[in-house]
């Protein structure tokens, strides 16, 4: 595999998922890092972004609830590069009914190399490094090459 760089920008484009027992623990998150949250362009699940929306006033659009396609939906913006950083509380103590969305959604954020914290520890480091607040180049497969090289 070939690869390219691509520039995010300091305002970045932000999703932000959280499983059902995972809730409370972001919407504390985002209350908390409220005022940095603000300066970026949010995204998130259905009832996620919904919540967040409510209890923090943050500017959010919410896409579909997860169950329903909202995880494939940010994981799409992730395949056209339309999403920079992606803050995902998953459940790994609870099943879920849309598992494999939920795969398909890392996966692809390690396939395009965005940032990802899937835990608040990695959160809360995030937010604080440099990546969020700068603009940075990230490695990315360099989809032409790719392409050139099947057909
Ligand atoms: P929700 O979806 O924010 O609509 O609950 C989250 C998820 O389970 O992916």
């Amino acid at each position: 595999m070939l690869y390219t760089t691509r520039t995010l920008s300091a305002r970045k484009n932000i999703a932000l998922v959280a499983h059902d027992h995972l809730k409370e623990a972001l919407l504390n998150w985002c209350k908390k890092n409220r005022e940095e949250l603000s300066h970026h362009n949010l995204c998130g699940t259905g009832t996620t972004g919904t919540l967040i929306k409510k209890e923090t006033g943050l500017a959010i659009t919410p896409m579909l609830s997860g169950p329903m396609g909202g995880d494939q939906q940010i994981g799409a913006l992730i395949a056209e590069g339309k999403i920079d950083i992606l803050i995902f509380f998953w459940d790994p103590l609870n099943a879920v009914p849309h598992d494999p969305d939920v795969k398909a959604l890392l996966r692809l954020s390690t396939v395009w190399n965005i940032p990802v914290a899937t835990n608040q520890a990695t959160a809360n480091a995030l937010i604080q490094s440099p990546i969020f607040k700068n603009s940075v180049e990230i490695d990315i497969p360099d989809y032409q090459s790719y392409l050139a090289a099947r057909v």
